[in-house]
């Protein structure tokens, strides 16, 4: 997936010539912008962390909500699908690091919110989301990414209903080639693609 926060129309046009089908966004402001310029011809995720007041600017863009973590979020999440009569696809971000300016939930908490997020017949549950910290040694990196591989197989052998495994959303720019040895199938990649930011 291309991160296109910060990146202009234009340069996304090349992206998407060049094949790139899905695109992501931190904020929803600019996840608008994006889709006011290409509509449905892409796909939107949502990376970053998500107000529950903009749940519903968002709702029926989306195909994936990647920072899902915490329960007021689920419940709005819930309600404005229910309005739209649709089921959004979500994935649950975790703080494997423990590093405080993080958002995400502690790998010991993820157990029992899915089974909360469970009772909610408008969101699934699609994976794992994480970031890794940014260290000068990547390879210091994949301890977290293996963390959060097997706290995803764990998930797997529980009887959910509306939740699966089927994707780890980790990698970006620095460290994507260490998350994919380590079983991830979405990396989320900016700079890589587009150059540095200018903010
Ligand atoms: C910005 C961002 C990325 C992409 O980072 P790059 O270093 O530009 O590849 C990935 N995931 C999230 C959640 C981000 O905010």
């Amino acid at each position: 997936m291309a991160v296109t926060k910060n990146v202009e129309i234009d340069k996304i046009q090349e992206a998407i010539d060049a094949g790139i089908t899905d695109i992501g966004e931190n904020r929803v402001q600019e996840l608008e912008k994006k889709y006011e310029a290409f509509g449905n011809k892409i796909n939107y995720h949502m990376i970053g962390h998500l107000q529950t007041n903009k749940v519903k600017y968002i709702i029926d863009k989306v195909k994936l909500i990647h920072s899902l973590d915490r329960m007021s979020l689920v419940k709005e999440i819930n309600r404005r699908a229910n309005q739209h009569n649709l089921i959004m696809d979500t994935l649950v971000q975790v703080n494997i690091s423990g590093e405080e300016t993080k958002y995400g939930l502690p790998p010991e908490e993820v157990m029992d919110f899915i089974e909360e997020v469970e009772k909610y017949e408008n969101i699934n549950i699609k994976g794992l989301m994480t970031m890794a910290p940014h260290v000068e040694d990547v390879e210091k990196t994949r301890v977290v990414f293996k963390k959060l591989a097997k706290l995803a197989k764990e998930i797997e052998k529980k009887d959910f209903k509306q939740t699966d495994m089927g994707i780890l959303s980790m990698g970006m720019t620095n460290d994507y080639r260490i998350a994919l040895q380590e079983g991830s199938n979405i990396i989320r990649v900016g700079r890589a693609i587009f150059g540095e930011r200018e903010y």
